[in-house]
């Protein structure tokens, strides 16, 4: 990722406060004993909302060092809210831009994706490393274990704890064991080794960049922008706040492209690519300006997929383990928190309940999602001919219409239908974490 090492290379590495100190975990005085698999966006919000509830988690992440991998995201409103709960809500608005509108255009010019947020609940672009952060610097603050280098292979069954429930042990692909926990929660991402959700390879994929954002753009720094090919080009440009400690704004520029194209882009040509994309879209060329190498571009490949039962005894799978999809919706990371959120939740009424109650608290929400992704990202990301003629000329101007635009702005602010089925669910607007507290403070309902 471009200039990525020199952004972040002179802050204090966080590895410098909590790698060293990380130990093996105390025993719990009251709460359950939790293994939590993945140091990412899912598993630290977790690990911070489970210790405020008196519980035991212990993170388990193969990196020597966490870091965060990929550029921008955004960060939709129930997201945000799960942030407010971690305590963090404020500093999310800090480093992160207020994204009000989302806008896509086609080759020609015309206007085919018009979705505003509600004026008092923006999405909010941020960088990942920032976004990563504040969720470790918590987890820091918490004091909460993090066993680093430990790449998890499996997580077996040992038996009944006392307290009767199943529990498993933690086996390392070096060989080392932890345990027994109460409860392993698989948290590792896209790549998990412990779902056994086999996603469906997506046919394009991106390339994806950080820049400072350039002086002289006609470009505002509250639109997520689009320009469109067909289907089958893609360049954005979404702003993503700063990182701490340097004031300079950033975006976060892609490309889409088949995925033949994507695995030639480390030999491909940088300047016949920035030609292409200069060509579709001439107000592009400033953000491009900073790439000198293909490295600078990090290349993301997209899988779709969702697990029908996202538990068995003694483990549980969140974020990505349990969900995948195309980025195209902007939810992953919000479906990551809203996991997180909701497993804390059910865990207050005992573990025996726990999992079922966590997946019935978020079936629909994520089935709908997930059943959206599929449905929109060919219109914007495929070879179909047919696809973005339709986007272009039937959907393009419906959204406009009374209750079309309303129901696209829920779309993108997660809030379709309640996150958290069962319970009194946020609906992001203005005083979001209030109503997120009185979710978690609230009795367990079965959807
Ligand atoms: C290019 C791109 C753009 C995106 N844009 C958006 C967006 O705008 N909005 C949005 O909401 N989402 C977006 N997403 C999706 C979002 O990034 C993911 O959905 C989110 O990061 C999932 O969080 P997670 O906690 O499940 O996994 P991750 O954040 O991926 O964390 C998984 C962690 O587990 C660790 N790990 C993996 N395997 C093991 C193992 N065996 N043992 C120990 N540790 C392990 C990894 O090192 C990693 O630290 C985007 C994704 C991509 C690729």
């Amino acid at each position: 990722m471009l200039n990525m090492k020199r952004v972040i290379g002179n802050r204090p590495s966080p590895c410098k406060r909590l790698c060293l100190g990380a130990g093996w975990g105390k025993a719990a005085a009251m709460g359950y004993r939790i293994a939590i698999i993945g140091a990412g966006i899912g598993g630290l919000a977790l690990a911070a909302l489970l210790a405020e509830d008196g519980h035991d988690p212990t993170l388990f992440e193969r990196f020597d060092c966490p870091r965060p991998v990929g550029s921008g995201l955004v960060i939709q409103p129930v997201g945000q809210a799960v942030m407010g709960l971690i305590g963090l809500g404020d500093d999310l608005c800090r480093l992160s831009s207020p994204i009000a509108h989302m806008l896509g255009h086609g080759a020609g010019g015309r206007r085919v994706l018009d979705v505003s947020y509600p004026g008092d609940a923006p999405g909010r672009g941020i960088h990942r490393a920032a976004l990563f952060q504040l969720l470790w610097d918590r987890v820091a603050r918490l004091g909460l274990p993090v066993v680093t280098s430990a790449e998890v292979e499996n997580a077996p069954l040992v038996g009944a704890g006392q307290r009767g429930s199943d529990q498993r042990i933690l086996r390392l692909r070096d060989g080392r064991e932890y345990g027994p926990f109460d409860l392993v929660v698989d948290a590792s991402g896209a790549g998990s080794r412990i779902s056994p959700l086999r996603a469906r390879p997506l046919g394009y994929g991106a390339i994806w960049g950080t820049v400072p954002w350039p002086s002289g753009t006609a470009l505002t720094r509250t639109q997520l922008r689009q320009r469109y090919h067909g289907a089958s080009r893609m360049a954005g440009i979404l702003p993503i706040g700063r990182l701490a400690g340097d004031a300079t704004p950033l975006a976060a520029v892609f490309w889409s492209m088949p995925l033949a194209e994507l695995e030639a882009w480390p030999e491909a040509s940088l300047a016949g690519w920035k030609a292409e994309v200069t060509a579709l879209w001439p107000e592009m060329a400033p953000f491009l300006e900073p790439i000198r190498r293909n490295a600078d571009m990090t290349v993301a490949r997209y899988s779709h997929g969702t697990l029908g039962r996202p538990h068995a005894p003694g483990l549980v799978h969140i974020g990505d383990a349990a969900h995948r999809a195309s980025p195209q919706l902007g939810q992953g990371a919000n479906m990551a928190l809203l996991d997180a959120l909701a497993l804390s939740h059910a865990l207050r009424a005992g573990l025996n309940e726990a999992l079922p109650d966590y997946a019935a608290m978020r079936r629909w929400h994520v089935r709908i999602y997930q059943g959206m992704s599929a449905a929109f990202t060919p219109m914007y990301q495929s070879g179909s001919r047919s696809l973005p003629v339709l986007r272009d000329l039937v959907l393009a101007p419906c959204s406009g219409l009374p209750g079309v635009r309303q129901a696209l702005t829920r779309l993108v602010a997660g809030t379709m239908i309640p996150p958290l089925a069962g319970s009194h669910a946020p609906q992001p607007a203005s005083g979001q974490a209030a109503a997120l507290r009185a979710a978690r403070a609230a009795p367990i309902s079965r959807a």
